[in-house]
Order: C-alpha cells, then sequence, then structure tokens
C-alpha cells in the first residue's frame, strides 16, 4: 500500500485535500467508528447517531467512487475502542508507506494520531482544510500585534479577500452591518406558522445506526426520537435549499428571538451538515449571496446569514488553533461551581431554561440565543467551572466538534478566557429573556423582581454576578452602563441580593 488516507467522522467530503493524487490502485481510505468518541465526553444519543450514520453513508458514497476502503464498525468483535489503537493496528497489518489527513477539527485527536504514525516510523502528512475560507496561518497573521481580537475586522478582510457581498469595492449596501435591522422579538401573537423543519427519514443503514446507539449507549443523554438530521450530502444540500427558500427571508429579523415550544423558527439548521462537511461553507455562502441577488431575501438576511459563517465559524476557528492547548483550562473568573445536575434531565422549574434544555435533549438542537442567553448565561451568573460547561457543551449538541463548540463556551458564554473572544461577559437579567420570547409568561418566577421567592433567578445572580466581578470589569468601557447601575445599589440591597444568590446557588448545585 502506498498512501492510507485517514478520514474522521467530521471529514466526510469527497474532494478533501486528503484525497489530492489519490490513486485507487496503490491507496486506500481508513475510517473507524470508536467508543472512546462517544464516551470521552458523555455525549448525547442523538449526537452519536449522526456522526456513526454519516459516516456509514460517506463509507457508501467511497465505496461507489470505487476508492478502496478498510472501515471498522463499532460493533465488529475485536473493536479496540479508541482511534488511536485502532490505527496502530490498522498500519501494523497494512504497512502503508505514508499517512495521509486533511488537517482534523480536535487537538487531542490530532496530538493521538500523530503519534501513533511517529511510532511506526512514519510522517503524517498534515493537508489544509479546504472547506474553510481562512487557513489558520491568516488568522494568526491577522491576530498579531492586535491586543484584542475582534470578529468585525477580521470578517471585512475576508469579504474583501474572497469577494462576498462587495460592490465597486465597498460592501453592498454601503454597509458591513446590519445587526441593528436584526434582532426583532416576535410580539405577544407569537411566530405564526413557522415553516417545518426539513427532515430526513432514517433509511436502513440510520436505523442500524439508532438501534445500535440505543442499545450501546443505552445510559447516554436524550432521545433518537426525532432523529432526521441529513445525514448525505444529497440530503444536506435538499435542506440548503429548502433553508434558502422557506427561513433565510426572516433569518435576519427573528435571528434573535425565542419562543417556547419554537425550536426551529427561522434557523438554518445547517451547522451539523457545515460541521460533517457534507456542505462547503462556501456554496452555503453563496447559495445567500445569490438569494440576496436574485430578490428573494433582504440584504440584512443575507448579510446576517453570511456574517455567521464567513465571519465568526472562521473567527471561532482561528481563536481555537492558535490559542490550544492552553485554551482548554482557562478560567479567568475563577468559576468554581459544578454543572446542576439537571442539565442532563431539563427537570427545573425555571420556564425558559427548562424549555432551552428540554429541546436541547430531544433533539440536539438549541439556537444560538438559547445556547449563548439562556443555557449559557445561566452557568455564567452561576458561576460553574468552564471546563464542565464545555463538557456539557461538547455532549449534548448534533454539531459539537470542539474546534466550534470550545471559542464559543469557553469564550463567547463563559467570558473563561478573560476577554480575548469576546469584548465584555454577555451577561443580563431575566427582563432580556422576556423582551427576546415569552416564556416568562408560563413562568413562577418574575424577570422584574431582584431578591424575595419570586425573584427570577437570572435577575438576582445578574446583580450578584456585577457585585462578585466589579473589580475585574471597572476597566471595560463596555460595562460602564452596567456598572453604573451597580453604583446605585446600597450596603443592604447589596447583601439582600448575595443572600438569595446564595440560596439560588446552593439550590441549584445540591446533589440531586
Ligand atoms: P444558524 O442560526 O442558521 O446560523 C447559520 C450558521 O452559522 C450555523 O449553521 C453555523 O455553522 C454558523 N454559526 C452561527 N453562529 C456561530 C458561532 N457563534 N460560531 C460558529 N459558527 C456559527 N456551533 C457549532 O457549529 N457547534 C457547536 O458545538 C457550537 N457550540 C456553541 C456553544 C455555545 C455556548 C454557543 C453560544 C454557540 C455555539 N455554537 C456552536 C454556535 C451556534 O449557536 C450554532 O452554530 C447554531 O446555533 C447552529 O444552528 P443553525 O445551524 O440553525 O444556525
Ligand atoms: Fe426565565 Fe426568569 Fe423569565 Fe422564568 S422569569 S422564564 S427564569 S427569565
Amino acid at each position: 500500500l502506498r498512501t492510507l488516507v485517514l478520514v474522521l467522522g467530521d471529514q466526510l467530503d469527497l474532494d478533501a485535500a486528503a484525497f489530492d493524487g489519490f490513486d485507487p490502485a496503490q491507496d486506500a481510505v481508513w475510517m473507524a467508528e470508536a467508543a472512546e468518541e462517544s464516551t470521552h465526553v458523555w455525549s448525547s444519543k442523538q449526537r452519536i447517531a449522526l456522526f456513526l450514520a454519516a459516516m456509514r453513508h460517506f463509507a457508501e458514497a467511497l465505496r461507489a467512487a470505487g476508492r478502496p476502503l478498510h472501515y471498522r464498525r463499532l460493533d465488529d468483535p475485536g473493536n479496540l475502542g479508541t482511534l488511536a489503537a485502532e490505527l496502530q493496528a490498522s498500519l501494523a497489518s497494512l504497512s502503508p508507506q505514508r499517512v495521509v489527513m486533511t488537517a482534523p477539527g480536535d487537538w487531542r485527536v490530532w496530538q493521538s494520531l500523530k503519534a501513533v504514525v511517529e511510532r511506526a516510523g512514519l510522517v503524517l502528512d498534515v493537508r489544509e482544510d479546504r472547506h474553510f475560507f481562512a487557513t489558520v496561518r491568516e488568522f494568526a497573521a491577522h491576530a498579531k500585534n492586535r491586543k484584542s481580537l475582534r470578529l468585525e475586522y477580521f470578517y471585512r478582510e475576508l469579504r474583501q479577500r474572497h469577494g462576498v457581498l462587495m460592490e465597486d469595492g465597498g460592501p453592498v449596501g454601503g454597509r458591513w452591518n446590519f445587526d441593528a435591522d436584526n434582532r426583532e422579538a416576535f410580539g405577544s401573537e407569537g411566530p405564526g406558522l413557522v415553516p417545518p423543519r426539513a427532515t430526513f427519514a432514517p433509511d436502513a443503514v440510520t436505523r442500524e445506526v439508532l438501534a445500535l446507539v440505543e442499545t450501546r449507549f443505552a445510559q447516554h443523554p436524550g432521545s433518537l426520537a426525532s432523529f432526521a438530521w441529513p445525514v448525505t450530502r444529497a440530503q444536506a444540500l435538499t435542506a440548503l435549499q429548502a433553508f434558502i427558500e422557506e427561513r433565510l427571508p426572516l433569518f435576519g429579523r427573528y435571528e434573535d428571538a425565542m419562543w417556547p415550544g419554537e425550536p426551529w423558527l427561522y434557523h438554518s439548521q445547517l451547522s451539523a451538515a457545515l460541521n460533517l462537511k457534507l456542505l462547503t461553507a462556501r456554496e452555503v455562502v453563496h447559495a445567500a449571496e445569490a438569494a440576496y441577488r436574485a430578490g428573494h431575501a433582504p440584504l440584512e438576511s443575507a448579510e446576517g446569514f453570511i456574517r455567521q459563517i464567513l465571519g465568526w465559524r472562521e473567527y471561532v476557528r482561528g481563536i481555537y488553533w492558535t490559542q490550544m492547548p492552553g485554551y482548554l483550562e482557562r478560567n479567568a473568573l475563577d468559576a468554581r461551581h459544578d454543572l446542576p445536575a439537571w442539565y442532563w434531565t431539563g427537570d427545573t422549574d425555571m420556564a425558559c431554561l427548562r424549555d432551552a434544555l428540554t429541546q436541547t435533549l430531544a433533539h440536539g438542537y438549541a439556537h444560538h440565543i438559547q445556547r449563548l442567553m439562556v443555557i449559557g448565561l445561566f452557568t455564567l451568573l452561576l458561576g460553574v467551572r468552564p471546563q464542565q460547561v464545555h463538557a456539557w457543551y461538547l455532549s449534548v449538541y448534533v454539531d459539537a466538534v470542539e474546534w466550534v463548540e470550545l471559542p464559543n463556551t469557553l469564550g463567547m458564554s463563559q467570558y473563561g478566557d478573560g476577554g480575548l473572544m469576546a469584548s465584555k461577559p454577555y451577561v443580563a437579567t431575566g427582563k432580556y429573556i422576556q423582551r427576546m420570547g415569552n416564556s416568562c409568561a408560563g413562568c413562577r418566577y418574575d424577570p422584574a423582581q431582584r431578591i424575595g421567592e419570586r425573584a427570577c433567578p437570572y435577575t438576582t445572580l445578574y446583580w450578584d454576578f456585577l457585585l462578585r466581578h466589579e473589580k475585574l470589569l471597572a476597566g471595560n468601557t463596555r460595562m460602564a452602563m452596567q456598572l453604573k447601575n451597580l453604583a446605585r445599589l446600597n450596603d443592604a440591597d447589596r447583601a439582600a441580593v448575595r443572600q438569595r444568590a446564595e440560596e439560588i446557588r446552593a439550590a441549584a448545585t445540591a446533589a440531586p
């Protein structure tokens, strides 16, 4: 064997750089399902099933393309349980002259595979991942000599370099950013009829995976009942088209809106297909731009959507690869509490959080504002160790791969990097949640109350957060208004907030 091409579960692209120069007469592909990838964090059933189903379908695509494949199934007798052990065994039996892969999305996996290949006396040829617009090197060049990193400038650079939404050398519409035109809530009448989610009924291959996950990972969180994710490239393209036609026009306006019992709203639900590389980031961005140019979607929606992919998604990848491995350990706010046990069940009387957690466990999905301003906000205010929050996020979402999950969780949501990723901690009272959705109407708490039995835990904990971190945040001009309001609290108010916060904290982190 000349070349063994390693393909991981999030590298399901027949055109990936690892296949450049592939010759079926001399080369072969290697894929392995390893239990460790589902247990190193306590992966949800939906997440495990999605990865396995997509991998098995990709194996079929490889065979159809005539590429010789060595594929190890989880339920093969003698499966060694880890990618490293499986690879070591394959290198011994296949004796390839060289090993090639596309740059992986997880530091831990990269380190362990590299070590195995080197121990076998070979060099691991890691190729650039062309899926992304920017290389890590380009990000590093952008970041060099900057005291703080901000999305906006990096995003503008990429728009210019790749000619996305550009006209006569400037941004289409004369502005780079339409955030101010977006961010509406639904109003008291609610979202009305939202287009139904694009669903893909499990075929025989997927059904076999679902049964395997149900038995092998019976105790893992979440449920498989609603499993309907795209697991092939053809299905992912159908999902993309449905999004562009049905949801993109209102994506921008309702990007930040929430509504109880409405998990999907106008979001694309394409993150998993993108992260598994069933779709390329370029084709998704181009489809959104084409919809705008054809008059199908307003500019603020197309720009708002493209900003998420060409902007945020590229930006967090740059942060991950320039900051690892130290990033994983950061805890700038010295948060030390344990994650509430009910994060794994959704069993809480806070209506907004119950809704977001229940939906997460049912579908492996929550949209951005739920992840940031409901689920993540609560752990930030409570003071949960960011590493535990990270492990939870990496477990539960179908789109969770460490390069994208970690900076979003530890950096953007928990401020664990002390402001590298976000210019200030994303903190708010329950009134923000009330403004963006309708959960408070069905909740036993009151977002306007700071102390007392009916005080919304978010509101109490928000003031407690400012009290606890007043000194640290004092130099941050973006926090000036919030700290000015804090200064109005007298000593008695402060003591009452602290006491109520301690009660909430004790109840939330008590052993079940
Ligand atoms: P849409 O709202 O339709 O957005 C379009 C696309 O933009 C997404 O599919 C995604 O690819 C990209 N995108 C949007 N926001 C971000 C962002 N902040 N960072 C990177 N890409 C973004 N996204 C993941 O893909 N995997 C994760 O594990 C993940 N963990 C997160 C954890 C936290 C605490 C937070 C606050 C955000 C996280 N995100 C993650 C980002 C974002 O919430 C999801 O990408 C989005 O909710 C996926 O749903 P969607 O496809 O309907 O997105
Ligand atoms: Fe959430 Fe507070 Fe509103 Fe209840 S009152 S739904 S806990 S924000």
